[in-house]
């Protein structure tokens, strides 16, 4: 390490490699991390941390790097979006419903990226500095859905980090922490991290399991890393993925992967797909430059671009607002007052302690959220709602495979504009879902998707470029964005005072 160089300026590949040649303690690591995160509380990163369960697993990964036993990432400090479940610190998922919730377990990309699975595989040796701010039960794409607060972006403080894992973009972008994990039910790793200028993956669905992982859609819900570099990404994604069929019907009979091994893979004559419905009249000038500059970059690299068509990708909304709520509205059935959290302190009688223990717990997207959901799947709406909805869904699928006939991978923007102003979208949760358009799709198709931070917009504020690839390209997805790494700086510039 140069003597300019300071902790939170290194990767995880590069703090990995000094806590291995032990020229760093992981109990350092975590105290200087922790007290990066006391610094810059004002931007809202954090709802729990608790440095004294932090330093424990810090001395634990320590006598693991002594005694030869370490991990693939020993030591490494990270943070959770609040989602996931963990023994350690409180689990919110970003809701009152939750306040001051702790669970009995850890969730299992929990446990593997820490001290492993109890009886099970070792992890990867990660020390977990803490949980990270969300929208509520990860219904956003602000993050101003959280329940506690809102968190606020780096590159300036009056925009929105993006959602639902604003926390974890934000707490990566200010160097809060090296890494973070996320999980994207329609593009909330994506699009904060395209909004935080950091790089994010959300692998194929089933890729990593949803143990532990407090449930919005469970036919979208996917978790993954953010960091800043896709290097860091294949790292960490490596150590969450994995079959775990004992826990999570839905996860891939697919063994655990090493995706760093070709991120170096020479990439010319690769054929990338550009998609002609990203890039009409809802997308905002300022991005498309950013987005139009870095496929010129790729085709310098060897790439090739190829027209395709994805042309149901405007349904991908109404598509994506009926399938999400009607699952987060069953999902959502067991927040009772009985079983976790938060309970109403007055109440008639059983139904009574039940109303008002939801009203009181939820907050209005949440909510709002619910009744849609109710709505499409009651009888005599199910079948011009639900059933249209799971139709469509299948034709967006079928319309990636077609287009995949002709490239390897897809690239476009993540979200119609930069970051907005904190309350910009006002009480208009319409403004909101609209700016979903360009995550959806994959999201819908259970395909990879990642965002890499490709240059800037409007009020210098970040501009991600989005890869989506067949199922289980992941490999694929990161050695792309490797290697635009490697001949850019755009994933090395950080926000004014960080
Ligand atoms: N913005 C989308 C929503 O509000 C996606 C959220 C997510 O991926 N968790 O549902």
């Amino acid at each position: 390490m140069t003597p300019s160089t300071e902790l939170h300026d290194l990767t995880v590949a590069e703090l990995a490699a000094h806590l291995r040649s032990r020229q760093v303690s992981a109990v350092e690591a975590a105290q200087h991390f922790l007290a990066r995160a006391q610094s810059h509380a004002h931007l809202g990163a954090f709802l729990d941390t608790n440095p004294e369960v932090t330093l424990a697993q810090a001395r634990a990964a320590d006598a693991r790097l002594a005694a030869g036993t370490a991990g693939a990432l020993e030591g490494v400090p990270l943070a959770h979006k609040d989602i996931f479940v963990t023994r350690d610190f409180a689990t919110t998922a970003g809701s009152k419903m939750l306040d001051g919730y702790h669970s009995p377990f850890d969730a299992t990309v929990v446990s593997r990226l820490g001290a492993g699975v109890a009886g099970g595989a070792p992890g990867a040796g990660m020390v977990t500095l803490g949980k990270l701010n969300c929208d509520e039960f990860a219904m956003g794409s602000a993050n101003e859905n959280s329940a506690f607060h809102p968190v606020k972006n780096p590159w300036n403080t009056t925009r929105t980090p993006g959602g639902s894992s604003g926390g974890s973009a934000a707490a990566v972008a200010a160097r809060l922490a090296p890494a973070a994990t996320g999980t994207d039910t329609g593009g909330s790793i994506r699009q904060p991290a395209s909004f935080c200028g950091v790089t994010g993956i959300k692998p194929t669905y089933g890729r990593a399991s949803r143990y532990g992982m407090v449930a919005f859609a469970s036919s979208l819900d996917q978790a993954g890393p953010l960091a800043r570099t896709a290097q860091d990404c294949a790292l960490l994604l490596s150590a969450m993925c994995g079959p775990d069929p004992d826990r999570d019907a839905t996860s891939l009979d697919v063994p655990a992967e090493d995706f760093t091994r070709t991120l170096d893979a020479d990439i010319s004559g690769l054929r990338i797909g550009v998609p002609a419905e990203f890039f009409g009249e809802g997308l905002a000038p300022d991005v498309r430059a950013a987005v139009d500059a870095a496929l010129k970059e790729y085709e310098a690299l060897g790439a090739r671009l190829v027209p395709i068509s994805l042309p149901r990708t405007e349904l991908s909304i109404p598509v994506y607002y009926i399938i999400a709520p009607a699952e987060a509205s069953s999902n959502l059935s067991r927040f009772d007052g009985v079983k976790f959290g938060h309970r109403a302190k007055n109440f008639k009688d059983l139904n009574d302690m039940y109303e008002q223990t939801r009203a009181e717990g939820f907050g209005d997207e949440v909510k709002r959220r619910i009744m849609i959901g109710t709505y499409v799947l009651s009888h005599g709406y199910y079948d011009a709602y639900y059933l249209q909805a799971q139709k469509i869904r299948r034709m967006i699928a079928d319309d990636f495979q077609q287009a995949f006939q002709q490239c390897d991978v897809i690239a476009g923007p993540v979200a119609p504009t930069v970051a907005w102003e904190l309350g910009g979208h006002g009480n208009d949760p319409l403004a909101d879902y609209l700016a979903d358009i360009f995550t959806l799709p994959a999201s819908l198709a259970g395909l990879p998707g990642m965002s890499l931070p490709v240059g800037f917009g409007a009020g210098n504020m970040p501009v991600g470029l989005q890869l989506i690839g067949n199922h289980l390209s992941e490999s694929r997805l990161l050695n792309v964005a490797h290697r635009f790494q490697q001949a850019t700086d755009w994933h090395t510039r950080r926000p004014q005072g960080i």
